[in-house]
């Protein structure tokens, strides 16, 4: 069994007495790297899915929380699977890039300029 932490995206092979992350020391659960599933989706499916995901981990965390850590962590790994942009950050930093003249502006519900 090869346990991934949802913390830091270290991988753990040898359980024997292990109590944490030997990376970060984590307790949060790991996931189980060899129960592992293969899915067709496609690359707009899993931006709604991921954008979604990323920013209701940022809206919920709080001073102290750890809510976004998995998530970032699911996201890394899933971004060395994908080219497609996993994050409402990084699809704004692409469009920059492909129009560097333009201003691009995200706002928020409460009409605030995002700090993108
Ligand atoms: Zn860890």
């Amino acid at each position: 069994m090869r346990l991934l932490c949802l913390d830091c995206g270290g991988v753990a092979v040898n359980m024997e007495g292990l109590k944490c992350c030997p990376h970060c020391q984590s307790q949060a659960v790991p996931a189980d790297l060899d129960d592992s599933v293969t899915i067709q989706i496609t690359n707009h499916e899993l931006r709604v899915l991921t954008m979604w995901a990323s920013n209701w981990a940022r809206r919920m965390s709080r001073p102290g929380s750890d809510l976004n850590k998995p998530i970032s962590t699911i996201l890394t790994r899933l971004g060395t699977q994908t080219s497609a942009a996993l994050t409402l950050s990084q699809e704004i930093a692409d469009i920059r890039q492909a129009m560097p003249d333009s201003e691009v502006k995200v706002y928020n519900d409460r009409g605030e300029v995002l700090d993108l």
